[in-house]
């Protein structure tokens, strides 16, 4: 289907997208990989009266190490975390889960800043980014605030994000190269997952755990970190993955599926992750 029409702005710098952003309001929506945004206009879902494409925006396109953590530009593309070699040492989850978005078309366009904004729950960075317990930086002409990711999902689609701000930095901590696993389980090797589940080790030895597409938002396994933390066995643990969700039913499962494969997953990310 083709979208509704609308005026296409493509501004070169943060300041000028927001500028952009604060002239037009609810009638504007920001543009950055398109692979989420552009499917959802043609469908009609959405027409806004003003794209404003922030692809161009090079100040948006960065990876670095900032103290203890990894600052990595919202206008990121999914190829530049796979490649990263500051990733690859510092937060070997992020390369690892992102190699397994989509195909090769969809990583070379695809964003950082595009999938957490779009906040699907069937989407794999968000949840490796609340595994993680990344931090989440929105600016808009009021100034900049810094949302951690456990606050920042409100329900399905949508967040604590004002429709003048833009997401400008997500920031994870420095995890290292071990002590992760992503398992995903898919029919195909290039579909969404039919559910995910993101380990990673703090620096406190304790496990972290999020859950892709086992509800409305991405989640944390928070019983199975609470019987971790109490020192059950790995086994014991999984067992409660699926503690506090509620999986969606589709053509690729119901939700008891997902419930009893999330404890499978959950158990083998885990034992990967201990190495
Ligand atoms: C064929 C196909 C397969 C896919 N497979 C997968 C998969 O396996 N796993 C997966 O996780 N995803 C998958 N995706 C989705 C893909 O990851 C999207 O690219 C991503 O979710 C959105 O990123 P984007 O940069 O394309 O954002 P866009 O589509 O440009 O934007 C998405 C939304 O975010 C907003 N936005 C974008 N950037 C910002 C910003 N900096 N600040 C504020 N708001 C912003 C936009 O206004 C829009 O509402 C797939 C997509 C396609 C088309």
């Amino acid at each position: 289907m083709i979208p509704v029409g609308f005026d296409y702005q493509r501004p070169e710098s943060v300041d000028a997208a927001l500028a952009l952003l604060a002239e037009h309001g609810d009638d504007a929506t920001v543009l950055a990989g398109g692979h989420s945004l552009l499917p959802v206009m043609k469908l009609r879902l959405a027409a806004p009266e003003v794209v404003i494409d922030i692809g161009r925006v090079a100040e948006l396109n960065y990876i670095r190490v900032d103290g203890d953590e990894i600052a990595i530009g919202a206008g990121t593309r999914y190829r530049d975390i796979v490649i990263s070699d500051v990733l690859a040492k510092e937060c070997a989850l992020l390369p690892a889960v992102t190699r397994t978005v989509g195909d090769p078309q969809v990583r070379h366009r695809g964003t950082l800043g595009g999938a957490l904004a779009h906040g699907d729950p069937a989407g794999d960075l968000p949840a490796a980014i609340l595994a993680l317990e990344g931090t989440i930086v929105l600016r808009s002409p009021r100034g900049e605030r810094k949302v951690p990711i456990t606050e920042f999902y409100t329900g399905v689609f949508s967040s604590v994000k004002e429709p003048d701000e833009l997401i400008v930095e997500i920031r994870v901590p420095r995890t290292g190269s071990t002590g992760w696993a992503y398992e995903k389980f898919t029919r195909r090797s290039n579909d969404w997952a039919i559910v995910a589940v993101a380990v990673v080790t703090a620096a406190d030895g304790a496990r972290r755990i999020g859950l892709v597409n086992m509800g409305s938002t991405p989640l944390r396994a928070k019983a199975t970190e609470a019987a971790l933390a109490e020192g059950k066995s790995i086994e014991e643990a999984a067992a409660l993955a699926a503690e506090g969700t509620e999986p969606p039913a589709d053509n690729a499962g119901t939700p008891e599926y997902r419930r009893h494969l999330v404890t499978v997953l959950t158990r083998r990310a885990l034992q990967t992750a201990a190495g």
